[in-house]
Formats: C-alpha cells, structure tokens, sequence
C-alpha cells in the first residue's frame, strides 16, 4: 500500500474489480505535489485539486468520469500583473484490466492512477497567453506603465498625417446640406 502514498492521484477500486454494473463516486481533493504547467499561468506546487469522479465497472475495466477544478497562479501576458484563473477541465478514460492491448490505461493492483490525464487535462486548458481582463491594454510602450491601472490616460493615439488636416475641421450646422433636404420636403 505504501507504494501509492507516492502516487496522490491514485484511486483504489478493489470493490469495483470484476463486478459490472457496480458503480462508486468519490469527492477528493489532492494538493498537487508539483507544478502543473509551465508557462506563463501554472497550477503551483501545493495546489488543492478537487476531483469529482464517477467509478463504473464494466466488463473490460472501470470507466473513470472525472470533473476537475483547481486554481493557476501566473502573470498577465499583456500588463504582467499576477493573475490567478480557475480551471475546470473534465474528462472520460477507460482503465482496462491489464493484459488488454487496446487501452492507454491500465487497472494496477487494485487501483486507478489518474495523475497523467488530470495533468494533461489542466494543462491543456491552461491559455497561452493569459490575461487579467479581456481587454487588458497592456503596457505604456513609452513609461511601461500599467495602462490599465490609468484609465484616463489612453495609450498616445498618432494621428496619421493625412488625417491631421481634418483635425480642426467641425461640421457646420448650418450646411447647404441641409438646406436642400428641406427644400425636397417642401
Ligand atoms: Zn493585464
């Protein structure tokens, strides 16, 4: 049994082996013993990782249904500010009993070992380019000042040369324009 202290995200199905149909759910929550990820936004060393599993018996092994949900800790692509998101991942894996050829996953001693598909499954949904809010505005090219911590000051607009022309340019009310709609209604 020891062996499996080692191993946080293995489950025991001993009462579920060779009886299809039975079925088991467990809420367990792992604090992940290594980092999850690593780019910029991570699932940190220490991180509980709630598990909710669905445990069915069938006849070539124990079909796992696991939703999990834990937290990542990185920076903000844009801003780098330090962000933390939630991440929710689900997936389905059929750990067969050993001997069968065509699963990845295999029934050892009595347990199921869900740690690679939980790592794979979070990271995955980890962004590449995570950011603080939608509509991060970044940096300040110039004083690499958090722009969005200022949101008065817009980040400097250059004004194309052919539009500076226009730039004193304001519509007159009192337009031909509008004029001669009038003058159709007429
Ligand atoms: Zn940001």
């Amino acid at each position: 049994m020891s062996k499996y202290k080692k191993q946080p995200f293995a489950v025991n199905i001993r009462d579920l082996v060779r009886h299809p149909g039975e079925m088991r759910e467990h809420d367990i929550v792992v604090n992940t013993p290594e980092q999850f990820g690593e780019g910029l936004i991570a699932v940190r060393e220490g991180t509980p990782i709630h598990q909710r599993l669905r445990l069915e018996s069938v006849h070539e092994g124990v079909l796992v249904t696991a939703e999990v949900e834990t937290i990542a800790d990185g920076v903000c692509g844009r801003c780098l500010i330090d962000i933390s998101q939630g991440v929710q991942v689900e997936f389905q894996e059929l750990f067969a009993y050993s001997g069968n050829e065509a699963s990845d996953y295999e029934v050892h001693d009595d347990h199921v070992d869900l740690e690679p598909l939980i790592r794979d499954a979070v990271v995955l949904s980890l962004p590449f380019q995570p950011v603080c809010q939608p509509d991060c505005p970044g940096l300040d090219p110039e004083t690499g000042e958090r722009l969005a911590d200022n949101p008065d000051r817009k980040p400097q607009e250059t004004v194309d040369p052919r539009w500076s022309a226009l730039a004193g340019f304001t519509p007159d009310p009192g337009t031909d324009n509008s004029d001669a709609v009038s003058k159709e209604e007429r």
